[in-house]
């Protein structure tokens, strides 16, 4: 069986690199204010992607929202192994929020009719995590959020995915979502002949129109969010205290912070 793999990569600012002058006044990012990078956890989805087409046969097809510049993401890819690249890009889908990017998202992904979507659990910009489970609803997929590994047994997938205390193990039916984490693996390097092939590779760029988007559910007038302040907050521990798991080490915990008056 070859399966159709559509994975969403984003271009974001580096936001390790976050100054006063990251957001402008209407409250979107300033992209120019600092470098472009590929999504972290979009590289661990493009690595699922590319893991499904080795082992099963079939194809990847990257897509990406956003400005031309966004076409690096697409070229990175494609030096990796993914077979197709597409742009969704247009000045309506300018200041979209989560609910805006995944239905524009959900509408690009729809026109290959995929078996596996994979996205990065989220985003380093907007952080929300919200994108890839709102696309999976938009298109009535199934969505495995935080997936760590995959595997088909008898046409269905059986993932592993990371619930913080352990792990899940679920048995889905495609077509169905992903979102992947760091734990699935490391993007494979860069293919050094497919950089040769790709490297002035320029995607072919679909507008909001080509993919069948309604004029009211894309940009600033799709989106009932509005960021009005970024701030960077670094948290520094200054030191810390094991607690035994157990009734003994609990209530010794809640008797220090009620004689130190932090509780009760
Ligand atoms: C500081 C800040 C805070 C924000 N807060 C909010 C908020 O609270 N609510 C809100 O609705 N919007 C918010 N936004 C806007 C939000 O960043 C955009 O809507 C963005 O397009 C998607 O949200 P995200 O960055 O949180 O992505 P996430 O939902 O974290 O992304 C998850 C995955 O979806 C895929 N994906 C997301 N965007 C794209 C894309 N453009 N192209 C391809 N794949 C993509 C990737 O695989 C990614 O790993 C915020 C933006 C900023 C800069």
């Amino acid at each position: 069986m070859a399966y159709t793999c559509v994975v969403c990569v984003k271009q974001v600012p580096d936001t390790a690199k976050v100054t006063g002058k990251a957001m402008k006044e209407d409250g979107t990012i300033n992209r120019a204010a600092l470098p472009a990078i590929f999504n972290p956890e979009d590289m661990n989805a493009l690595e699922a992607a590319l893991s499904v087409k080795e082992r099963f046969g079939g194809k990847v097809i990257a897509v990406t929202m956003g400005l031309p510049a966004a076409a690096a993401v697409l070229r990175e890819a494609l030096f990796r192994g993914a077979d197709e690249a597409y742009l969704v890009t247009d000045r309506r889908a300018a200041g979209s929020d989560t609910l805006a990017t995944s239905y524009i998202l959900s509408k690009a992904v729809a026109k290959f009719s995929p078996d596996f979507v994979f996205c990065g659990r989220q985003a380093i910009d907007g952080d929300t995590a919200q994108t890839g489970p709102q696309i999976a609803e938009k298109l009535g997929f199934p969505a495995v959020t935080y997936l760590e590994k995959l595997d088909v047994e008898g046409g269905k997938v059986v993932a592993t995915r990371d619930i913080g205390t352990g792990v899940e193990t679920d048995r889905v039916a495609l077509p169905a979502l992903f979102t992947v984490t760091e734990k699935f693996g490391e993007l494979r390097p860069a293919d050094v002949r497919l950089v040769m092939k790709y490297k002035n590779f320029e995607p072919k760029a679909l507008s909001c129109d080509d993919i069948g988007c309604e004029e009211g559910r894309c940009g600033f007038a799709g989106s009932p969010t509005s960021v009005n302040k970024i701030e960077s907050v670094v948290l520094a521990g200054k030191g810390f205290k094991e607690i035994p798991a157990d009734d003994e080490g609990i209530a010794a915990l809640v008797k220090e912070l009620r004689d130190e008056r932090t509780i009760g």
